[in-house]
């Protein structure tokens, strides 16, 4: 892949490259793009950009009186689109136009600004997210407009109501039974194969996960904050178009399906010095090898858990996630294997500087990634600047603990919707204040709370089943 301007003008020439697609990021989180002409990029396209985006359509962007803006290409994002002959893609970073420098609301500009922070402060941060997602046949919406909204149906390749393989993912046996039992390996495979092939990934795993109807996830070597973010866009995009042109839908929602796991980005993070230094590790730590730095990083994490939800768990169906018995953080403890907790520090080995890390629960691929790991950096930075304790680990199923014994551990909840986590964000955002001013802020909490007071109005498919006949 290249790397600089001039390798991607050559790029472009050696793979027959007719046309680009600029892409970036709107403030939800979800990825958009514009189709230019490969002949117009020249090494100056790379300085001044493309004047092509009326940033007024774009949710968390501009007012319509301000609303002509500039894509800026970032070389190395530069990537062939394997489905498309002739089409490449590049992410881009915004710009407000009339050179009145970047656009501040750009998520991917949150990013690069968490990196300058952490930079400041002399240290590096790496994020590895575990993605997950449901891939489905066919789902009937009946939602669409709001004269219907009766409700929808999902066909699953796997679902026990599907049958059509002979053999059936046993409810919550997901995980992993070999082929032809997982009938979605091929789809899987080939989405890696682009992601390794097209895209410069490292991938690590790939497998079925736990919900009986087609639930898989794909994990990649971790990295550097923006890059990750950029890595997690993508991926969404090459596993939606793979499952599309085998006539599925890929879905990365936190909880399509009642009664069934649902769909999270476990995230992966450590903080290191710049030359290398692993913060989080300390062999002489008996529990977990988790130095003391690493305790305070936990401490902030957990101290500001509530607030952050509303970012890296942030919309109405999150909340359907997160509850007691499917695998998903319900409390905000810290642990060293126990699944229940919202952060876990995986010792699947001893004595190894580079594997020492914090496994972060909550998070779910709905969230936006640039904003969700500068906001998760920040309370990790604001835990070590305040030495916040995390308290003691909890190694007991919190699933299954007493409320009595809640209430003596301390225990705090995740907030139990998308309301009460934005009710949170607004009373604490200091922390994220060094990268979030307060018109992102506004802006995201405004767009959210749209979103709840919406979904709030609208009677949900249950309420039918439940009150009709009242
Ligand atoms: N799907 C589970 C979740 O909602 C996670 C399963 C796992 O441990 O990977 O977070
Ligand atoms: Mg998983
Ligand atoms: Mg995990």
């Amino acid at each position: 892949l290249p790397k600089t301007a001039e390798e991607a003008l050559k790029f472009l020439k050696d793979n027959k490259i007719k046309w680009v697609d600029l892409q970036f990021t709107d403030l939800p989180g979800r990825l958009h793009h514009i189709t230019v002409p490969a002949s117009e990029f020249t090494e100056d396209s790379f300085k001044t950009g493309f004047g092509k985006l009326d940033g007024s359509s774009i949710k968390g962007f501009t007012m319509i009186y301000e609303s002509d803006m500039v894509l800026m290409p970032i070389p190395q994002t530069m990537a062939v689109i394997p489905w498309n002959e002739g089409i490449a893609r590049v992410i881009t970073q915004v710009f407000w136009g009339g050179g009145k420098g970047r656009f501040e609301r750009d998520p991917r500009h949150i990013a690069e600004e968490a990196e300058k922070k952490q930079s400041e402060e002399g240290y590096i941060s790496y994020f590895g997210p575990e993605l997950e997602f449901f891939i489905f046949d066919k789902v009937d919406l009946d939602v669409a407009t709001p004269q219907s909204g009766t409700g929808y149906k999902i066909h699953a390749r796997e679902a026990p109501w599907a049958r059509n393989g002979g053999f059936l993912i046993r409810y919550k046996e997901g995980y992993y039974p070999a082929p032809p039992v997982d009938q979605l390996m091929d789809i899987r495979v080939e989405a890696i194969n682009i992601l390794t092939d097209y895209f410069g990934f490292n991938i690590e795993a790939t497998h079925h996960e736990v919900a009986t109807a087609g639930q898989g996830e794909i994990d990649f070597r971790f990295s550097t904050l923006a890059d990750t973010a950029d890595k997690v866009q993508t991926l969404k995009y090459v596993v939606k178009n793979v499952a599309a042109k085998h006539g599925m839908i890929a879905t990365f929602m936190p909880k399509p399906m009642f009664g069934d796991n649902g769909t999270g980005m476990h995230t992966h993070f450590s903080l290191w010095t710049k030359d290398g230094k692993n913060l989080m590790y300390d062999p002489n730590d008996e529990y977990a090898e988790l130095s003391q730095i690493g305790r305070y990083i936990v401490g902030g994490i957990l101290e500001h858990g509530r607030a952050l939800s509303a970012i890296v768990s942030p919309t109405t169906n999150s909340y359907r996630r997160l509850i007691p018995g499917y695998e998903a953080p319900v409390y905000l403890v810290w642990s060293k294997s126990n699944r229940s907790a919202a952060i876990r520090i995986p010792s699947y080995y001893r004595g190894m500087e580079k594997a020492k890390r914090l496994e972060y629960r909550p998070p779910d691929p709905s969230c936006n990634p640039y904003l969700a790991f500068a906001a998760i950096l920040m309370a990790a930075l604001d835990g070590i600047k305040k030495k916040i304790e995390p308290g003691d680990p909890v190694d007991e199923n919190v699933y299954h603990m007493s409320e009595e014994r809640k209430k003596q551990l301390k225990i705090k909840e995740l907030p139990r919707s998308l309301d009460e986590a934005l009710d949170e964000l607004e009373s604490d955002n200091e922390f994220l204040k060094p990268v979030f001013n307060s018109s992102i802020l506004n802006t995201y909490i405004d767009l959210k709370r749209d979103e709840a007071k919406t979904m709030q109005q609208y009677p949900h498919p249950m309420e039918l089943y439940y009150y009709l006949d009242a």
